[in-house]
């Protein structure tokens, strides 16, 4: 389908990034104006994009478009650093004050143990508590796709990046999956949606369970292309648990993994021909070289309108909220100043009065 085709729907973005991070104003404005191309070529209504005082630029500049993520420190000995969050109350409270919608994309992919912070250890304990209380929606990464951990069947890009995770004292997928039941267990009302699929879409029974066990946990389907191979391949059962779990499942599309305008809406487009149409398709050769090349086709999903509904934008406003949180322009600017981000508190002067 083209994208002229696709149905008309809100459609909101729970997963972009600003490409590689953004060092300096012009870099800042320039690609402000290129997701700004994607919202508008793409169809897409909003994003919630991850890049935490850029993101408060964008939705500053841009009213009513953009949801900004805030950042917690990585889970990492080297994330958290010199200055460790003591009191998570007020470091949420801040954010929430400031104008941020959530959190994330926390993102704990797999590292060495001796480099690792487990998302349930008490360091995150405060965390995960008040963002439970607050009713603050986190957007986190857990795991990587199996094939990460075998050195025969990881993809060369992946490889490339440094993702493989059998030469070294790497956490199996299950250790990191065990952690994350923990926090659900002890969370029961926190809003969270675990990106990629969580990486069960090899295995639709596990997904199956996990979703009847952990009622408040939401998955997005941010490419990890494998996730639109794997879901083909068992296409009819799959479909049933899309309508079965519609009020679980996100549109995502992990912009700003690729590079380019044209990589951006081959992200959407992908998605949306997924889930839209009854297609064989491929990926498209324009498409970032993270969207792997399989040789067999992907097979469209060709939802009813009243679940795309839900998976484009009813599921993301039940848990961001119906629209962005205004910014506290001032608060703001002092905050980059505190932070050393001096070309981001410039942005936003520019944009006062
Ligand atoms: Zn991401």
């Amino acid at each position: 389908m083209e994208f002229s085709e696709f149905a008309d729907l809100p459609v909101i973005d729970c997963h972009a990034h600003f490409k590689g991070g953004v060092k300096n104003i012009e870099e800042l404005v320039s690609e402000g104006e290129t997701l700004i191309e994607v919202i508008k070529r793409g169809r897409l209504r909003q994003m919630y994009i991850t890049g935490e005082y850029a993101g408060l630029y964008l939705k500053v500049k841009y009213p009513g478009l953009f949801y900004a993520g805030g950042g917690v420190p990585a889970p990492y000995v080297d994330g958290i650093g010199r200055n460790p969050v003591k009191d998570w109350d007020r470091y949420i409270d801040e954010l929430i004050e400031v104008g941020f919608d959530g959190i994330g994309e926390l993102v704990s992919k797999p590292a060495e143990r001796s480099r690792r912070i487990p998302l349930n250890s008490q360091y995150y304990e405060g965390f995960w508590d008040k963002c439970e209380s607050a009713g603050y929606a986190v957007l986190c990464h857990v795991a990587d796709p199996e094939e990460f951990w075998d050195e025969r069947l990881i993809p060369e890009w992946a490889r490339e990046k440094g993702w493989g995770y059998y030469h070294g004292d790497f956490p199996s997928k299950e250790e990191l999956y065990e952690e994350m039941y923990q926090i659900l267990d002890e969370h029961p009302h926190l809003k969270i949606v675990l990106c990629h699929f969580y990486f069960i879409s090899a295995d639709l029974e596990k997904a199956e369970g996990f979703l009847n066990q952990y009622k408040n946990a939401n998955l997005d389907l941010a490419l990890g292309v494998e996730l639109m191979y794997n879901i083909s391949r068992r296409r009819d059962d799959w479909r049933s648990f899309f309508i079965k779990h519609q009020d679980r499942i996100l549109f995502g599309t992990d912009i700003g993994v690729s590079q380019t305008l044209q990589e951006h809406l081959d992200r959407v487009w992908l998605l949306r021909n997924f889930l839209e149409s009854d297609e064989e398709f491929y990926t498209p050769e324009t498409a970032d070289p993270l969207l792997t090349r399989y040789r067999e086709p992907y097979v469209g999903l060709n939802l009813p309108r009243h679940v795309l509904e839900k998976i484009y934008a009813g599921n993301f406003m039940r848990l961001w909220g119906e629209k962005p949180r205004n910014v506290d322009l001032e608060r703001a600017i002092a905050k980059c100043e505190e932070r050393g981000e001096k070309f981001i508190a410039e942005a936003l002067r520019g944009l006062t009065g």
